[in-house]
C-alpha cells in the first residue's frame, strides 16, 4: 500500500514515509492510493474480538511497511494500559436505537489520546525505517487539548523530544495545569506571550527555518510533528468506527449487516474523516453527521458547496470546534474530486478564502453527510435536557454533536441506529457543563467547580484530572515570541 499527495499523485511513499514526514513538500496531505476492502465476513470475526485485536487488524491494512510484530507493540503500548475503561472505546446507550461512542478514556481525557497515544509509537517505528539514529523532536503549537494528549503520547518514548507552546492567554485553567504539571525526562512547556496564532507562527517559523533545521541536524536531530494531517493520526481513528459497530453487532443492537449512522462533533474535519474511510472501507454507514458549533463553516460547504472562511470567528464553549480552517476537508475533496481540482480549490482558499465545488462534487457529498449547528445555549440546554431525561451528562463538544443529531432526526424521520462521537470528559469543561445543569457559578476555583460537578452529577471525576491538583508545576514559564529559538535550543542542549 502507497500513499500519494493530495495535490500531486506522482509523490508516491510508503506508510512509513508518510508518518516520518508528516505533509507532502509541494503542501499536499498523504493519501491511502486504493482504499484496503473489509468483507461482512471480516467485520463478524471482529465483532468477538476485543479493541487491541480490532485496532491490529485495521491497522494492518493501512500500515504495510509494519511488521506484524512492530504493529503488535505499537497498538499494545498505546492501548493496554493508558486507558481507564477495558473496551478503550465503549458504547453507551443512550435512548433506543442512539449510541454514544466514549472517546475519552484516555489518559488526558479527550479523543486526542485515540490517536497520540499511538503516533508517537508508529513515528518511532517509521522513523528509524526511514532515518536511523536520528532523534525526533517534537514541536507543537497548542490551543489545549492537543498539546497536553502529544504530551502524554511523546513522553519517554524513546529517540523523541517534546516540546509544546501555548499562548499564555488561550487555554482553559484545566487545561494549563494539565500541561504545565507534566511528567517524562523528554517534555518541555513553555506560555508564550499572546494568542494562539503567534503561538501557531512562531512554531511554524522554526519549522522551516534552514539554520534552525542545520543546527538540529549537526547534532543529530531532525523536526517532526503531531498535528491532526499526519496520517499517522487518521489512521488510528478508523479503528474505533469498526469497533462501535462491532460492539453494537456483539451486544445484539444491531445485526451484522445493518447500516447505521455516526454523528461527529467536527473541527479539523479528521475524526468524521476516519468514519468516511471507514464506510470506504465497507463497514455498513447510512449518514455521516457533521456536527458545527457557531462556527458553522462546514455546516455550509456540506449543505451548499461554499466553502468561506471570510467570517466571523466565534469563542465557544466548545473551544477545540473553534475552526475556520478544516485542513482535513482536502483529503475528502482528493477522494471525491481527485487532484487538479483540489489544486484549484486550495489555491483560491489560499488567495480568497473562498472556493465553490462543482455540482457533481457537491451530489457525492450530500449523498454521503447530512450537517448542521447550533450555539452555545443550544449545547446548554441540550447538556441539561439529557442529564435529566436520560440520566447522561456529556460535556460541551458532544452536547452540539446530540443537539445537531437530535433536529436531524426531526427534520429527517430518520430513525436509523445512530451512534454519536463523544469527545471528552464533562470534567474537562467543568464551568460550562456545571452552568448548563446547575446554573451559572461565581467564586469557585476550578478544582472546586470540578468537585461540585461530581457532586451535582454523582459522577466520579476522572484520576488524570483530580490529581492534577497535588502535581508540583514543573514548567510555569513564559516567553517573548522573540525568544521561542532560544527556549528549543535550550531544552535541546543544543
Ligand atoms: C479536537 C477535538 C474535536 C474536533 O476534532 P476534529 O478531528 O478536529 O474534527 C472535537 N472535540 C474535542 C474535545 C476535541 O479535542
Amino acid at each position: 500500500m502507497n500513499y500519494i499527495s493530495t495535490r500531486n499523485p506522482g509523490v508516491r511513499v510508503s506508510s512509513s514515509e508518510a508518518i516520518a514526514k508528516g505533509i507532502s513538500s509541494e503542501g499536499g496531505l498523504f493519501v491511502p492510493e486504493s482504499i484496503p476492502q473489509v468483507t461482512p465476513e471480516e467485520i463478524k470475526a471482529l465483532s468477538e474480538c476485543g479493541y487491541i485485536e480490532r485496532a491490529k487488524r485495521i491497522l494492518g491494512r493501512y500500515l504495510t511497511d509494519f511488521t506484524a510484530e512492530e504493529l503488535d507493540s505499537c497498538v499494545k503500548g498505546a492501548y493496554e494500559t493508558g486507558f481507564s475503561d477495558s473496551k478503550i472505546a465503549p458504547v453507551v446507550k443512550l435512548g433506543e436505537g442512539v449510541h454514544i461512542l466514549e472517546l475519552f478514556k484516555g489518559p488526558t481525557c479527550a479523543f486526542k489520546d485515540m490517536a497520540l497515544q499511538i503516533l508517537p509509537r508508529l513515528l518511532t517505528v517509521a522513523s528509524g525505517k526511514v532515518a536511523k539514529g536520528i532523534e525526533t523532536v517534537i514541536l507543537v503549537a497548542t490551543s489545549g487539548d492537543t498539546g497536553k494528549a502529544a504530551l502524554e503520547g511523546f513522553k519517554d518514548v524513546e529517540n523523541t523530544r517534546i516540546l509544546v507552546f501555548y499562548p499564555s492567554d488561550g487555554v482553559s485553567p484545566m487545561q494549563k495545569l494539565q500541561m504545565c504539571t507534566q511528567e517524562g525526562a523528554n517534555v518541555a512547556v513553555s506560555a508564550i506571550r499572546g494568542n494562539f496564532d503567534d503561538a501557531q507562527n512562531g512554531v511554524k517559523r522554526i519549522f522551516t527555518d534552514k539554520a534552525i533545521a542545520e543546527r538540529l541536524k549537526a547534532n543529530g536531530k531532525a523536526f517532526s510533528s503531531a498535528n491532526s494531517i499526519n496520517w499517522g493520526r487518521l489512521a488510528p481513528q478508523i479503528v474505533y468506527y469498526f469497533s462501535a459497530y462491532c460492539e453494537l453487532v456483539a451486544s445484539g443492537e444491531i445485526a451484522c449487516g445493518d447500516k447505521i449512522n455516526f454523528v461527529v462533533p467536527t473541527g479539523n474535519f479528521g475524526n468524521i474523516l476516519a468514519a468516511y474511510y471507514a464506510k470506504e472501507m465497507g463497514l455498513p454507514v447510512a449518514k455521516l453527521i457533521c456536527a458545527s458549533n457557531s462556527n458553522s463553516v462546514l455546516t455550509e460547504f456540506l449543505t451548499t458547496g461554499v466553502y468561506n472562511r471570510n467570517r466571523q470567528f466565534y469563542t465557544t464553549i466548545s473551544p477545540s470546534m473553534d475552526i475556520l480552517i478544516s485542513s482535513n476537508l482536502e483529503r475528502l475533496l482528493y477522494s471525491i474530486a481527485g487532484s487538479e481540482k483540489v489544486n484549484e480549490w486550495m489555491s483560491l482558499l489560499a488567495s480568497e478564502g473562498k472556493y465553490t465545488v462543482d455540482g457533481e462534487t457537491l451530489d457525492k457529498i450530500r449523498e454521503i453527510f447530512a450537517a448542521g449547528w447550533c450555539d452555545d445555549e443550544a449545547t446548554k440546554a441540550t447538556i441539561a435536557k439529557k442529564f435529566k431525561e436520560n440520566d447522561y451528562l456529556c460535556d460541551t463538544h458532544t452536547g452540539v454533536a446530540v443537539t445537531v443529531y437530535d433536529r436531524y432526526r426531526a427534520e429527517t424521520g430518520d430513525t436509523a441506529p445512530t451512534v454519536i462521537a463523544s469527545t471528552a470528559s464533562p470534567f474537562k469543561f467543568s464551568a460550562a457543563v456545571l452552568e448548563a445543569i446547575d446554573g451559572k457559578q461565581t467564586g469557585l476555583d476550578e478544582f472546586e467547580m470540578v468537585e461540585k460537578l461530581a457532586a451535582v452529577s454523582g459522577l466520579e471525576c476522572p484520576a488524570p484530572l483530580a490529581g492534577l491538583r497535588d502535581k508540583p508545576v514543573r514548567f510555569g514559564g513564559c516567553c517573548e515570541k522573540s525568544e521561542m529559538d532560544k527556549v528549543v535550543f535550550d531544552m535541546l542542549n543544543i
